[in-house]
């Protein structure tokens, strides 16, 4: 038998595993020693490259997961086995899978990005909005963020970067802010998909019928909350404590995803299907009553404020889309066939 008749591409034949398609497609776009560059540049008063480098190595993923980690066995007494794998497959999401290969939480390098992009920009927004400059650049690129990152899987530009940078002008508190709540939703996630390891692990034991979906969903976003209320509180060893004032980002984590649904059935007229996931305000309003528990006591007055400060934002997008799309001013932002082959 010569090589021709030995067949060459047999691996194509079978079905990847999730495990293996997640851990090995993509590739990661995580760029540190730019960021530290860009950030150095932009505020170079207040910025070391050492000190970014330093903060870097205490605030990334593998640290919040070990506060995710370091919760589950104070809390429950259990060791979480899933590993963490993140990279960038343009899927705005994060997921828990247990199956028979290895138990794993993956989220796309896509959500991390978007989620401090829209953060950044919306408080930005909210500070500026005087000025018709920065509120119109605010504008385009929640836009741009929702239906270019959101919808179609595309990163921010370097230019879209540069231009919402810009609009600091030096602020730092901004950043902070943006920050701040940033690892407060990146928490929160890891341990919402921590949280469905658990109960899969916890159900099996206690041979349960399984939770339905949705009620799995709010079950496993109650767990991820008392983690990051109790971290807030002080409570855990962890290698980092969330901000007070960043209580309600998980709200905002909700309004993002809801933003982006509005997005669509703005620009495109499609309806996301929520299959077995509530919908991102049913999610919400549960969280709130999650919060008005009285075991959870800590200072409030900063987190209200700053969440107002970001509805102010989302309330103004929301207004603005619906009135540029009735005055048929959408139609360059509207890539209609494209969205139309993403159904296909
Ligand atoms: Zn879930």
């Amino acid at each position: 038998m010569n090589n021709h008749q030995i067949p060459r591409a047999v691996q194509w034949f079978v079905s990847s595993p999730q495990y293996t398609l997640l851990k090995t497609w993509g590739s990661s776009i995580y760029q540190e020693e730019e960021g530290i560059e860009a950030f150095v540049s932009l505020f170079p008063d207040r910025y070391s490259a050492n000190d970014l480098a330093e903060n870097s190595k205490r605030y990334n993923l593998e640290n919040a997961y070990s506060c995710v980690k370091d919760y589950f066995s104070r809390q429950y007494g259990y060791q979480l086995s899933s590993e963490l794998i993140s990279n960038f497959n343009r899927m705005l999401n994060s997921l828990q899978n247990s199956g028979e290969e290895k138990k794993f939480i993956y989220m796309d390098e896509l959500l991390q990005l978007s989620i401090i992009y829209f953060l950044t920009t919306m408080f930005i927004w909210d500070d500026q909005k005087e000025d018709d400059r920065a509120y119109g650049i605010c504008f385009k690129h929640i836009l741009g963020l929702m239906n270019q990152a959101c919808i179609f899987g595309d990163p921010p530009s370097d230019r879209m970067y540069k231009e919402i940078l810009s609009l600091l002008n030096g602020d730092t508190h901004i950043v902070d802010l943006a920050e701040s709540c940033f690892w407060t939703i990146i928490t929160f996630t890891l341990a919402h998909e921590a949280a469905h390891e658990y109960m899969g692990v916890m159900k099996k034991l206690e041979q349960k019928k399984t939770l339905n979906k949705v009620k799995e969903e709010f079950a496993a976003d109650g767990i991820a909350y008392d983690m990051v209320l109790r971290n807030i509180m002080g409570e855990g060893n962890t290698p980092f404590h969330l901000e007070n004032f960043t209580y309600l980002a998980p709200m905002m984590y909700m309004d993002f995803f809801d933003l982006y649904y509005y997005t669509d059935r703005v620009l495109y007229k499609k309806y996301v299907m929520m299959g077995d996931h509530p919908t991102p305000t049913d999610r919400k309003n549960a969280l709130f009553k999650i919060v008005q528990d009285d075991k959870y006591d800590f200072d409030t007055e900063d987190g209200n404020d700053l969440y107002n400060c970001f509805l102010n934002s989302y309330d103004l997008y929301k207004d603005e889309l619906l009135l540029k799309e009735q005055r048929g001013k959408l139609k360059a932002a509207t890539f209609t066939e494209r969205r139309n082959r993403m159904d296909e």
